[in-house]
């Protein structure tokens, strides 16, 4: 049983330690994260999703101390990692304490020989960046908000990063993580290229969004930096080729780290260019001199196929130096009335036009401007990431209007069979339709749930499952 009492206890008995603090502007920082519905509620004084402590541990064996104690007492606990979530993730609804990361913040190791790097959960992926960046290596793994999320945030998220299409989404990136499980248990998954001795592991934490335990450190795969890459934007008259071009790209093999198909509404804002009347596509090819002009020559020939035209690499270049810029949707969002949305899925290569064609009629009556692009590749099928733009009378109506944006098109996507997200996760956005998303699935997932955590404690009410 989960009582504020419980939590004012523990604050008392553990006296400060671990950084424990119940500090009203700490609290308020870890109340709202970067879902537009939070932002509404701080426009409005709102603030459903109140923490009663925040602490801050500097070690796994702080971590796991914390854990133990907040299980016995049946305190809530939610992780924090720079609440980057744009779903409402890290909020919690059942108050108890977030463990805020930030002060775990090292790179423990980066091992040149089997390129391989070691990081404590907390750690910014710009900073983790810098360092690699300084002995020669990155980690390709590239989200937009690489400046405000941490590395223990990516791998609970399930995040991908703008060259997933080559590279991979962080579950292809991480070979081990260590992880604390909520009774204080300290778990290390073993570092190997590919085992194949029953489980992996570590797949039970990602995307598991805080509910399971919480990630301490993480050893990623780590790349030799590139110094040669190939960029091309190619025009289409429509979705469909676009769509059609994409598909063969991935059907022959080709890996450019850059893929990003603009309907003709966003194409006008990635190009700069108010009056552009096309779809545009931005592709990127890295490595090998050689390797990277063939794909780029092949690539070029398959849009040709379908309708492409070349138009050279300026607007990409362009693209490449903004690309972590997120400031048009957060000054939309800045304005009380303001209304901005963000809604990533994923289809099947047979169903993705037919799921944006319905997406984008269904929502722009809601809004002012509806954009679309898809961005990362495989051989089946694609994501779709939908932009809203708009504006209503004050927060509260906005808040209103969000919701039913979020309504309207995860009904659309469950209908479909598509996936109702591909990287920003369930959080509270997509709390509702998780179950009916999962289907059976959920039967495995609450079972490892309840044998995990079975007092609740972690991220309580996430994931579909009971809060
Ligand atoms: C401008 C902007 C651009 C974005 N672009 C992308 C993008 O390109 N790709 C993408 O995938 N996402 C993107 N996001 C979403 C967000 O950055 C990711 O979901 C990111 O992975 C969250 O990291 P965080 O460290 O901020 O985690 P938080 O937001 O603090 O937490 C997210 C979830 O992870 C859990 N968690 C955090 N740390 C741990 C840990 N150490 N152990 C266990 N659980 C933990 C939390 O409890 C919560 O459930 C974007 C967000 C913004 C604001």
């Amino acid at each position: 049983m989960i009582t504020p009492v419980s939590t004012f206890d523990l604050c008392n008995d553990l006296k400060g330690a671990f950084g424990l603090s119940r500090d009203d502007k700490c609290i308020s920082e870890h109340s709202y994260d970067a879902w537009p519905v939070a932002m509404k509620w701080r426009q409005q004084g709102k603030q459903p999703c109140k923490p009663e402590a925040v602490a801050k541990p500097e070690s796994t064996e702080d971590v796991a101390v914390l854990l133990s104690e907040c299980s016995k007492r049946g305190v809530a606990v939610t992780p924090w990692g720079l609440g980057s979530s744009v779903v409402g993730s890290p909020l919690t609804e059942k108050g108890g304490v977030v463990i805020d990361l930030s002060n775990m913040d090292r790179v423990l190791e980066i091992n040149e020989e089997d390129l391989l790097a070691t990081v404590q959960a907390g750690k910014r992926g710009d900073g983790i960046e810098a360092e690699l960046n300084a002995r020669g290596y990155t980690l390709n793994h590239s989200p937009q908000s690489l400046d405000r999320s941490t590395i223990g945030g990516w791998v609970a998220t399930r995040a991908t990063g703008q060259l997933s299409s080559k590279y991979g989404g962080i579950e292809d990136l991480i070979i081990a993580i260590k992880v604390v499980l909520p009774d204080g248990t300290i778990v290390e998954t073993k570092r190997s290229p590919r085992a194949a001795i029953g489980f992996d592991t570590k797949e039970f934490f990602v995307g598991s969004e805080g509910t399971l335990g919480v990630v301490t450190e993480v050893t990623t795969r780590i790349f030799p930096l590139n110094d040669y890459l190939r960029l091309e934007a190619v025009t289409f008259d429509n979705v469909g080729q676009g769509i059609a071009s994409m598909r063969a790209l991935t059907r022959s093999g080709l890996k450019p780290l850059i893929v990003r198909f603009y309907d003709v509404d966003e194409a006008r804002h990635a190009m700069k260019d108010p009056s552009f009347d096309l779809c545009v596509m931005f592709l990127g090819f890295d490595g090998v001199r050689e390797i990277a002009d063939a794909e780029y020559n092949t690539a070029l020939n398959l849009c040709a196929q379908h309708g492409g035209s070349a138009i050279g690499p300026a607007c990409v270049e362009g693209w490449m130096k903004r690309r972590y810029d997120f400031s048009a949707i957060e000054r939309v969002l800045a304005e009380p009335g303001g209304v901005a949305e963000t809604i990533e899925i994923s289809d099947f290569w047979s169903s993705i036009e037919g799921t944006y064609e319905q997406l984008k009629t269904a929502l722009s009556p809601l809004t002012d401007e509806v954009l679309c692009h898809f961005s990362h590749v495989y051989a089946q099928g694609t994501s779709l990431y939908v932009i809203l733009i708009g504006k209503v009378e004050d927060a509260a109506a906005a808040e209103a209007r969000i919701r039913e944006i979020w309504d309207v098109a995860m009904r659309i996507c469950l209908k479909r069979g598509a996936a109702t997200s591909h990287h920003h996760g369930v959080g509270l956005a997509r709390k509702s339709v998780v179950s009916r998303d999962q289907g059976t699935a959920m039967v495995v997932n609450r079972a490892i749930k309840s044998a995990l955590d079975p007092n609740n404690v972690m991220n309580p009410g996430k994931l579909g499952f009971p809060a």
